[in-house]
């Protein structure tokens, strides 16, 4: 073969600075998707991670300092103890959810009030282009007190921990009673408009957490600062 010279390039220079501001503009890109990346991960990162729980419907007077660290006087549980009484082993209701009969993030486990009220939501909010996805609606006692475990060793101590994850005896998502929604936008849609539906978020702490509080139209009630264990 006789040596055939490749076409000579028009404009080598031209296409080097070319290239060298195309990459320019890729890393500027990059960098600012993975800061915005970094923002919303924190964002639902921490739905992610703790995905935590709920409580009581009897709500305890919000009293507590908000920021402060618990200076309230709770009666200090001990951490040894796991309210594993959940055993029932001969008395089994019909209705054990067995991981089948319905997802955690299915609207099926939840009570039947929350379920409809929830549905009327759903609806407004897609009309609204927003989608309400349920993160974790009803839970079996068995996860939940995994969750619990879970949240004892990364807070460090069982009082701590409940302030996300109640012991399954307390929490309102092994009642069906509660549901965490994502993403961002849908919490902050149900945030805003849930009263009308009759559910509100409950938490301070969590912002994807949200019960059947009030009638529907009407105010929802003050935020707690966190989850407790109460029953009062
Ligand atoms: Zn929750």
């Amino acid at each position: 073969m006789t040596n055939h010279q490749p076409p000579r390039r028009t404009g080598p220079v031209r296409m080097q600075l070319l290239s060298v501001t195309g990459v320019g503009l890729a890393v500027l890109a990059v960098g600012s998707l993975v800061l915005w990346h970094g923002q919303v991960g924190e964002l639902l990162g921490l739905t992610a991670d703790k995905e935590p729980v709920v409580s009581s419907q009897n709500a305890p007077a919000v009293s507590g300092p908000p920021s402060t660290t618990l200076a309230t006087t709770p009666p200090t549980p001990k951490p040894t103890r796991s309210p594993k009484q959940t055993p029932k082993p001969t008395k089994t209701p019909t209705k054990t959810p067995a991981k089948s009969s319905y997802g955690e993030e299915s609207i099926n486990g939840l009570s039947p009030t929350l379920k409809s009220r929830l549905k009327k939501a759903m609806a407004a909010a897609k009309a609204d282009g927003i989608t309400l996805q349920i993160t974790s609606g009803r839970r079996s006692a068995a996860k939940q007190q995994r969750l619990l475990n879970d949240a004892i060793k990364r807070y460090g101590s069982y009082k701590a921990a409940t302030r996300w994850v109640l012991p399954p005896k307390y929490s309102a998502h092994v009642q069906g009673k509660a549901v965490d929604i994502g993403p961002a936008a849908a919490m902050q849609w149900l945030n805003r408009n849930g009263y009308r539906y009759g559910i509100c978020r409950r938490y301070d702490n969590e912002p994807w957490h949200f019960e059947a509080l009030v009638t529907p139209g009407t105010k929802c009630p003050p935020r707690e600062p966190y989850s407790r264990p109460v029953s009062d």
